[in-house]
């Protein structure tokens, strides 16, 4: 990975701001809550206050703030979604919204925010200390996995997990029953839970945003592959594979091949929640004592990351404008397995 800085790590340090402001934006992901938990304690723990944003950008512009002592955030490591909410905020979209958003922040003292989310909340906060003289550190928490900078982002393990957890046992109706199912995945544009949860499921076939050549891949395994294994078979779609996702495949298999019994199942919500594994809470971990310690190094506009384990900084317009590169190497491995 290139464009990352590696930080020096060390513990504690003199405090130079006195204020700062956490919250989480854009889709809950396991783990958020270890991160405002690592947050909180160590900004408190180099004397700085803390004060909680609830509902995201939505909430700063209200004013919605709690302060975080260490016992707010205490017994929360293991749960899912965010003790903070979080929201999709419209207003703040808008010069009039960030304004407001600053005069509360203002008003309530804050002098740097970190913020856990994905990359629509990275490019708010870009904007925002573009427009005002406020610090934002990014935390990457989105179970999409598809940020810049980072080989890892918050939640993304757990939900790879319950992806597996859950077509384990469509298989076993897939093939007491000789069905094909297509099950849809989270991810929006991109493929890597898909990807990833369909070698870990053995998947017949993979459908990515990335590769177009997988739905050739499809059409050999419907015509050939389905009889010359189980007369089963399980067809991973990312979200964002094309409009209208699983359902829309469907249709064209029905259409295709009516001989065959196709069932759909859109995964759907069952793989933002549910309790981190103990990966995502050990990186959240890591990444929120990385933000303050960023902060407390006059560092600005940043993202945390993680490159082959190490903590980076990257800077948040790199963040936001480049793409997750994409690894080719898991679908040859799918091409290559599924003979
Ligand atoms: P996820 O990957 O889980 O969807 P995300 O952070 O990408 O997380 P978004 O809904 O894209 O989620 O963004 C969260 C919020 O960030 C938006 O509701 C909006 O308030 C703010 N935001 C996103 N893009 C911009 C932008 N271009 N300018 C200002 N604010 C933005």
């Amino acid at each position: 990975m290139t464009d990352t800085i590696n930080i020096r790590s060390d513990s504690y340090k003199k405090p130079k701001l006195r204020k700062i402001g956490v919250f989480t934006s854009g889709g809950d992901a396991p783990g958020m809550n270890a991160a405002i938990r690592a947050v909180t304690r160590t900004a408190l723990a180099n004397k700085l206050k803390v004060i909680g944003i609830r509902r995201g950008y939505q909430g700063m512009i209200e004013g919605d703030f709690m302060p975080l002592r260490s016992s707010d955030v205490s017994g929360i490591i293991q749960l899912g979604g965010t003790i903070l909410k979080t929201a999709r905020s419209k207003e703040f979209r808008t010069p009039e919204g960030r304004q407001k958003a600053w005069l509360q922040l203002q008003n309530a003292g804050i002098d740097a925010v970190v913020v856990i989310g994905g990359d629509g909340s990275f490019t708010g906060a870009l904007t925002m200390s573009q427009e005002y003289n406020i610090s934002f550190i990014g935390i990457p928490g989105t179970i999409d996995n598809d940020m810049y900078g980072t080989d890892y982002t918050i939640g993304y393990e757990t939900a790879l997990n319950s992806v597996v957890c859950a077509v384990d046992k469509i298989r076993d109706t897939a093939v007491s029953h000789g069905r094909i199912f297509i099950v849809e995945v989270m991810g929006r544009e991109a493929g890597l839970l898909a990807l990833n949860s369909g070698i870990a499921c053995g998947a017949e076939v993979i459908l990515i945003p990335e590769s177009k050549e997988q739905h050739e891949a499809l059409k050999r395994f419907l015509e050939k592959g389905y009889k010359s294994r189980e007369r089963s078979g399980i067809i991973i779609v990312a979200e964002g594979d094309e409009p209208g996702g699983a359902l829309k495949i469907s249709e064209e298999v029905r259409r295709d091949h009516p001989e065959l019994d196709v069932r759909v199942s859109i995964l759907g919500h069952i793989q933002r929640g549910g309790s981190p594994t103990a990966n995502d809470r050990i990186n959240a971990t890591r990444m929120g004592v990385a933000a303050i310690d960023a902060l407390l190094d006059d560092q600005k506009s940043i993202m945390i990351g993680l490159d082959n384990g190490k903590i980076v900084q990257v800077p948040l317009n790199k963040a936001v404008k480049l793409n997750h590169s994409f690894n080719g190497e898991l679908l040859q491995i799918q091409k290559l397995l599924n003979i």
